[in-house]
């Protein structure tokens, strides 16, 4: 939308939107498809995928929570000048079902076809666990998704999707090869990766760790007294040397875990969410790599 003067911005803009609808279906005026992802990092691999041939954005905004996001009457009225609506799925994104049902948006749902790792605790046992995107080899699926449903959206940017789809999913095999080789110098008797969120099952099988953490997803973070207590024993009984909190919600109580047991802060892990662009995971390239080297420090040079 281009900047409007502020009292006229309202009518204008239903002038203009109902311009844009008429005159190419919910295209931009630039012409360019709009694809709507529902968080950052789902944007960042479409728009990689999509290669400039359509305009990617991001329902949330870089740092912003995904789990309980509560889309406002404006991102409603974003959905439905949409061509096409991106979601995780597995439960991730338990709003965006409804979200795009009232927009009366397509859908597409980018881990269609991944095998999920279920909850292994708490309320969720035995759900998906939605993190599926924290393996770069699990990504490729979404990679695919992608290519398929941007080419039914786009047919005459077919083989550019394909191409550029190829080229990423080299990408991410590279990334996969980075994450293992950085882990691969923790020792044995240290590959314990304890979490605030359990959003690490995924990575944590590809890197040949185990996963543990205060509550399952963010939608029901609380952690809990027994939840802190449970994650503690832990760390001392198998003398994890750092715990970790992710971006998107707060450290405190796995501060409180490195307090009562010696264990050391090992960092900002990111997941969720990308950061801004001038942060340091601007990309999801970025995200696994700044990860996987944050966690490997941690766990390598311990104070233990
Ligand atoms: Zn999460």
């Amino acid at each position: 939308m281009p900047q409007l003067p502020r009292v006229v911005g309202a009518i204008t803009s239903i002038a203009l939107l109902t311009a844009a609808c008429g005159a190419a279906g919910g295209a931009t005026s630039d012409g360019r498809p709009v694809v709507l992802t529902t968080f950052t990092v789902l944007a960042d691999i479409a728009a990689n995928v999509a290669g400039g041939r359509l305009r990617v954005e991001s329902i949330t905004r870089p740092g912003v929570e995904v789990h309980g996001y509560e889309p406002t009457p404006a991102d409603v009225k974003k959905a439905a000048r949409a061509d096409l609506v991106v979601d995780n799925g597995l439960g991730l994104e338990a709003w965006a079902a409804k979200y795009t049902e009232d927009a009366g948006a397509p859908r597409v749902v980018a881990s269609a076809g991944v095998t999920p790792i279920p909850i292994s605790e708490d309320a969720r046992a035995g759900e998906p666990n939605p993190h599926a995107w924290m393996s770069p080899l699990t990504t490729r699926a979404y990679v695919d998704n992608l290519v398929a449903a941007f080419s039914d959206l786009a047919p005459e940017h077919a083989g550019h999707f394909r191409a550029n789809g190829e080229r990423y999913r080299a990408e991410l095999l590279r990334a996969h090869e980075d994450l293992v080789s950085a882990l691969r110098a923790v020792p044995d008797d240290r590959r314990s990766l304890v979490t605030c969120e359990g959003a690490f099952p995924y990575l944590a099988r590809d890197a040949g760790l185990t996963d543990h953490y205060l509550w399952a997803v963010n939608a029901e973070r609380q952690a809990t007294p027994r939840q802190v207590a449970r994650v503690v024993d832990h760390v001392r009984a198998a003398g994890v040397p750092a715990v970790f909190c992710e971006s998107t919600v707060s450290d405190a109580p796995m501060r409180q875990v490195a307090a009562a047991t010696g264990a050391a802060f090992g960092g900002v892990l990111h997941v969720d969410s990308l950061s801004e662009p001038d942060g340091p995971v601007p990309t999801y390239l970025d995200l696994i790599r700044h990860d996987a080297r944050t966690i490997a420090a941690a766990l390598t040079g311990g104070a233990r």
